[in-house]
């Protein structure tokens, strides 16, 4: 295993603290949107919107209408909160959930949107039929040509965000059109403004929308761009670099900054690769080992253009990490004895977090590959988890030829690790068998909340 070399002498090479935990509760994030909720209702209320309810047609559409539209501006903007990625969130929540939250949110502004122009068709197509009423919302009326392209646009960023059409483009593709609904959402900002009776006729209302709206632009300007900036300031650079199996290399990247540093194991960054034609793309890639003031170390596969650019990097290149991120970290374990299952390259985030245990954990990893040749770093594992009471158990071969049909089921999860209800699992590597895993150990009496993964947010 190639450690982070030491600066100068090794008594100044020391563990980076952990993050500040975040003291931010549950109750807080639903207040925060019971409040807005409730100032968006109040504002359609205020407005008129419950009399109109019920009066005419017109008036009814009208009214539902202008609360749909209320309410998509909300959902987007609890989107936007989320993308935001504030530490303050992330440490008690994960970026994974943050982004799935988004995900959530952005379909049911798609839903609201939709509701709010068949309401708003509903409505102006009563004196003069549906064809003048869709004439007039999307070009006579003022902003609304601008909107009606704001609208179309952020549908059809959520329907590429749809999982059968996301699988279908490459991650690039579905980032730079996902990219494109921040001019979506600016472009139907105006409407909102001087059309209907919410905001054009009151001024107080008017002033609240729009600080909200200002004040999260900037808040999203100075955490995408601010903090690139701040990391582009201070680059760390390859110290070492090492093959660890075929199409896997770990990666250490050492800088002065990193005294300064807090992080630990489990955790993950998003590593953007300062070489050309690359250093558009940040790439989430997790830490395989303790980080240190001396280094932060990533073991790579090798699967498309950023990972096998990466796994080839030469030393001293110039790279800049934003976080870290993730929940899924020794903070999760008290004194329980721990279970760490890591399947192909998910042995990384294990083996950062196994280092952090103590022998009372008495760690057991379930090592799962596909083949020998995949296998990374079992030595190293191996002396990580003897030192700590524990012991190693490896899985090697396709599915196919595996004894058992399903290697995580209760059964042989029980029979690997018989007290297994008793442990705190912690599981990394491919989707279907984070989800195996966690079938599996549910059966076999683990509790929820002592089951702990990342998330795919892709
Ligand atoms: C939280 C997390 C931690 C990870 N840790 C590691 C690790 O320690 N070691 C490792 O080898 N891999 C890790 N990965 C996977 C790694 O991020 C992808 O393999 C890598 O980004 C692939 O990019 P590419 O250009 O090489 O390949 P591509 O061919 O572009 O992508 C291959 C697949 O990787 C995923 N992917 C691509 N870009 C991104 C992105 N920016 N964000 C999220 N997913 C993406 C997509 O599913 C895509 O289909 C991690 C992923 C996540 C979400």
């Amino acid at each position: 295993m190639t450690r982070p070399t030491p600066t100068s002498s090794e008594s100044q090479v020391h563990p980076l603290p952990a993050p500040q935990e975040s003291r931010v509760l549950d109750t807080d994030v639903g207040a925060i949107i019971g409040a807005l909720t409730l100032v968006v209702v109040g504002l359609w209320s205020r407005h008129g919107g419950v009399t109109s309810l019920g009066d005419s047609a017109a008036k009814t559409y009208t009214s539902l209408a202008q609360l749909t539209g209320l309410l998509c501006s909300e959902a987007g903007l609890l989107g936007l909160i989320l993308i935001t990625r504030t530490p303050l969130m992330e440490r008690r929540y994960g970026l994974d959930r943050m982004f799935n939250w988004h995900r959530l949110l952005g379909e049911a502004m798609a839903i609201f949107l939709a509701l709010h122009i068949a309401f708003g068709v509903a409505a102006w197509a009563i004196p003069g039929g549906t064809m003048n009423a869709i004439q007039s919302l999307t070009g006579e009326e003022p902003y609304m040509a601008l909107t009606s392209v704001g609208s179309v646009i952020v549908l059809l960023v959520t329907i590429s965000s749809l999982k059968w059409f996301r699988n279908k483009l490459s991650y690039e593709m579905w980032y730079f059109v996902h990219l494109t609904a921040y001019f979506g959402l600016a472009a139907s900002f105006s409407h909102q403004i001087v059309l209907g009776t919410d905001f054009a006729d009151d001024s107080l209302a008017r002033g609240f929308w729009v600080a909200i709206h200002v004040a999260l632009v900037a808040w999203i300007i100075w955490s995408r761009w601010g903090r690139f900036f701040v990391a582009l300031a201070r680059p760390l650079r390859v110290s070492a670099v090492t093959h660890e199996a075929q199409g896997i290399t770990s990666v250490v990247l050492s800088g002065a900054h990193l005294r300064k540093a807090k992080a630990q194991g489990g955790q993950f960054y998003l590593v953007r690769q300062l070489v050309k034609g690359r250093w558009w793309q940040s790439n989430p890639f997790s830490l395989s080992a303790q980080p240190t003031t001396a280094g932060l170390r990533f073991t790579v596969k090798s699967r498309g253009e950023s990972s096998n650019a990466f796994t080839n990097i030469a030393l001293g290149t110039r790279v800049i990490v934003e976080g870290p991120y993730g929940v899924c970290t020794p903070d999760v374990v008290n004194s329980e004895k721990v279970l760490l299952v890591g399947g192909g390259i998910g042995i990384g985030p294990v083996m950062s977090f196994l280092e952090q245990l103590t022998p009372q954990h008495e760690p057991i990893v379930l090592y799962r590959v596909s083949s020998e040749q995949e296998m990374s770093q079992v030595k190293g594992i191996e002396g990580l988890a003897t030192a700590r009471n524990g012991s190693v158990q490896t899985l090697v071969g396709p599915r196919a030829t595996l004894k058992v049909a399903d290697p995580f089921s209760a059964d042989a999860l029980l029979k690997a690790v018989p007290d297994l209800a008793q442990r705190v699992v912690i599981v990394a590597g491919p989707e279907s068998m984070v989800k195996a895993v966690q079938r599996g150990a549910r059966a076999a009496g683990v509790p929820v909340e002592n089951i702990h993964a990342e998330r795919a947010w892709w």
